[in-house]
């Protein structure tokens, strides 16, 4: 059967139907009175998506694009700071952070282990001249599915003083509690295509005044992703530049969507659904690359050991249309992620559980028995 295809990777993630019609509208100019009232009600929304009254600025960029205003806006050549690396993402940190020629150190954990947050204690104690001017980390790293403690890494940054924390929550906004303000985020960006709903095209980034205050003797040179053009158009409803009339439609209708399901129980979805997934890779003795307490939940890397993980993804596209993402860089063909992230729901996650199984099956895998893994998140769903 044709056209039911099932979107289960951490980005783009499935978006609602509702969103889809709103995007379908003829597109109006950016700069009337009817768009400013779209800009005005998205800004609003995004600021309680954020949890935050700091400013928060929609682009038209990917993730990256946000990452690299969140980079260039705050600092100058040769300023140190210090970059998490456990895994893809937190590696292109450091690669952002060193094409604009900041003085980089690099705190590295193996893909799949968390972040030790005692090491960025460590350097940030050390540091009692304060040449530190930032700490920058990926809370959600996509790559392996670890959810990083930036609460107790924050802690540490505060007690330093000096250092903004620049934080990529790109598949961690909207997914896990990140209570911007209470924590004293300076910088935060993310993506349009993860929690948000929408698809590719958008990302946005949050600015604490601590964080404005370091962009005004920033002198990385910046034009289009210069946040202070942004902040001064939102400010008055607008835009600098042309945005994506019709994403933003879509992303209205998504913060709608959003407010009326409530941030907790957003958050308690995602966990549910994360802990479904756990419980029936385990039951079906496929091994999980990241440890429990620091399960993402926006995606679940799994690593089978006596199974091809392509020849599973290969398989379940094949026969059910649903797509799961592999592994990047030295754990392609060792991996394969479940998205759990946006518009996915308990039925979405029996679904796959279901279709791995008799995938499972297909490829002669022996571990399991057949529909351990559903009667697993079976109970997980039933208690909640
Ligand atoms: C998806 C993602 C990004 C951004 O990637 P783009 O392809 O530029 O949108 C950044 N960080 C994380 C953790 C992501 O998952």
């Amino acid at each position: 059967m044709e056209g039911q295809p099932m979107l289960m990777i951490p980005g783009p993630t499935p978006v609602p139907e509702q969103v889809l019609r709103a995007m379908a509208k003829p597109p109006i100019g950016h700069r009337s009175g009817d768009f400013s009232k779209v800009i005005a009600e998205i800004t609003a929304n995004l600021k309680w998506l954020h949890q935050t009254q700091n400013d928060v600025v929609a682009l038209t960029v990917s993730g990256t694009g946000a990452m690299e205003a969140g980079i260039i806006n705050f600092f100058s050549p040769g300023d140190r700071v210090l970059v998490g690396d456990n895994g893809k993402f937190g590696e292109r940190w450091g690669l952002i952070s060193k094409a604009f020629g900041l003085n980089v150190d690099i705190i590295k954990a193996e893909w799949g282990k968390p972040l030790n947050p005692e090491e960025f204690r460590a350097k940030l104690e050390q540091d009692t001249e304060k040449q530190i001017k930032g700490v920058i980390i990926t809370h959600s790293e996509t790559s392996t599915g670890v959810l990083n403690d930036l609460e107790t890494i924050n802690k540490y940054v505060k007690a330093h003083g000096e250092a903004l924390i620049i934080v990529d929550a790109v598949t961690s906004l909207g997914a896990v509690n990140l209570p911007i303000d209470e924590w004293g985020l300076d910088v935060v960006g993310s993506g349009s295509q993860k929690g948000y709903m929408i698809p590719p095209g958008l990302g946005f980034v949050s600015i604490s005044p601590k964080a404005w205050k370091a962009y005004e003797t920033a002198t990385i040179p910046k034009f289009y992703l210069d946040l202070g053009k942004y902040k001064k158009a939102t400010d008055k409803d607008s835009s600098p530049f042309t945005p994506p009339v019709n994403l933003m439609y879509g992303l209205q209708v998504a913060l709608q969507m959003m407010k009326a399901e409530g941030l907790d129980k957003i958050f308690a979805r995602h966990q549910l659904t994360t802990k479904a997934t756990r419980a029936a890779m385990k039951a079906l003795n496929l091994p999980l690359l990241a440890p429990d307490e620091y399960a993402s939940t926006a995606v679940t890397a799994v690593m089978p050991t006596t199974v091809d993980a392509e020849k599973i993804r290969g398989t379940i596209k094949k026969q059910f249309d649903i797509s799961l993402a592999g592994g990047q860089d030295h754990l392609k063909g060792k991996i394969f992620r479940i998205g759990h992230l946006g518009f996915v729901s308990e039925r979405d996650i029996l679904t796959v559980i279901c279709a791995l199984e008799t995938t499972l099956v297909e490829l002669g895998y022996e571990g399991a028995t057949p529909g351990a893994g559903v009667a697993a998140a079976s109970q997980v769903l039933a208690q909640s």
